[in-house]
């Protein structure tokens, strides 16, 4: 099998910085990193200068890219078009996210995630359902109709996924304990969002059965003085993570920074909330039936509510660091730590025997090039 490598100036190994070396590769997975001088000739060698060499993006929120909105096409191929759109801004891996739907299309959309996988889509880990199990005083841009609380027999029904990640967000204060212990005890990861709890409706019991928190301080109860909410409570839930949306029009720079600071190291993660104007040539795309465009850089619906995000993972890395969070620390916030968060040991960090995926940032961190199990993506 023929050996690769990418040679630069920098490469990000999600822990420490090597100068001057190569990411060296065979097939999908990582040889190791070594330095440029010591690569033998056979070696097939992509320069890419001085760019940065960082490990493959993941983003664990993606309701759509290039025109294609999930919800609108729940096939293998419409997570094929979104995967490609994201790859253009730095995106490795992603999990494409269902906004609440009935339960036949939510069926539809976990089969056509395990497909995808099966025929080897790049870039798909799985895939996110956002809702239905929502709380309506909490809606964002999700249509109430679809919400309910689910019964463990309504959970077994779905075709959760065998070879990818299934992630839910769920309002944990409207889904009773021992549904969030099967969704658990069957390895579907657990975010809390679109809640509008108290803090004594988040029990210790419940929370035990969350793993994170879903866009924090978006369509969730605020903190307040004498009530913590959902944020507060999302704050202080050290094994917890919270993905975050850092495009600087749903939460306030100063927010991001502070979520930072209170949040454990490795539990703050980039997720862009990305539509399908990602990556699109119209800027206009239906949800439920309601048309969404995009103002002054802002996702908004007919009422004018924010619906999603337009921005890719590389500006939220620029954004960032931008802001003053650490480089290295905000490249593991686009890549190792969602990897933890979804508890996967194989991406997220460039190491021996790692799937082969690094992203390759410009100067001004906007995506160079992408490498997904093997493959460079111009
Ligand atoms: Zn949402």
């Amino acid at each position: 099998m023929t050996i690769r490598a990418i040679t630069a100036k920098t490469i990000f190994d999600g822990e420490q910085y090597h100068s001057d070396s190569a990411l060296v590769w065979k097939g999908d997975r990582i040889v190791d990193i070594v330095p440029t001088s010591t690569l033998p000739v056979s070696v097939i060698v992509t320069d890419v200068g001085d760019r940065i060499v960082a490990p493959g993006f993941i983003d664990i929120q993606v309701n759509g890219g290039g025109d294609v909105m999930f919800n609108s096409d729940t096939t293998a191929d419409g997570i094929d078009t979104i995967c490609r759109a994201h790859r253009q801004h730095g995106t490795a891996y992603l999990l494409p996210t269902l906004i609440s739907a009935t339960p036949e299309e939510m069926k539809t959309a976990l089969i056509a995630a395990e497909c995808a996988i099966e025929q080897g889509v790049a870039g798909v880990l799985g895939v996110h359902l956002e809702g239905p199990w929502l709380n309506k005083d909490k809606k964002g841009a999700h249509d109430a109709n679809k919400f309910y609380s689910p019964t463990i027999e309504q959970l077994e029904a779905f075709p959760w996924l065998e070879r990818g990640v299934s992630l839910v967000t769920l309002a944990a204060e409207n889904v009773d304990t021992q549904a969030l212990n099967w969704l658990q005890q069957h390895h579907v990861v657990v975010s809390c969002g679109h809640s509008n709890a108290t803090q004594h409706q988040l029990t210790a019991e419940k929370l035990a059965s969350v793993n994170g928190f879903t866009h924090l301080f978006n369509a969730m109860s605020p903190l307040e003085g004498r009530e913590p909410g959902t944020v507060g409570t999302a704050l202080m839930t050290d094994h917890a993570w919270c993905s975050i949306i850092v495009d600087g029009i749903h939460v306030a720079t100063q927010n991001v920074l502070m979520a930072h600071k209170l949040k454990p190291e490795g539990k703050l993660l980039i997720v862009t909330d990305a539509m399908a104007s990602v990556g699109s040539r119209t800027n206009r795309f239906v949800l439920d039936g309601e048309e969404i465009s995009v103002q002054d850089g802002k996702l908004v619906n007919s009422s004018g509510s924010l619906a999603g995000a337009h921005i890719g993972m590389d500006q939220s890395v620029a954004n960032a660091i931008a802001w003053g969070l650490n480089e290295a620390e905000v490249l593991r916030m686009a890549s190792t730590y969602p990897a933890e968060a979804l508890n996967l040991d194989d991406v997220g960090t460039l190491k021996p025997g790692y799937r082969a995926a690094a992203t390759i940032l410009n100067s001004d961190y906007s995506s160079y090039a992408v490498l997904v199990d093997g493959v460079l993506n111009p």
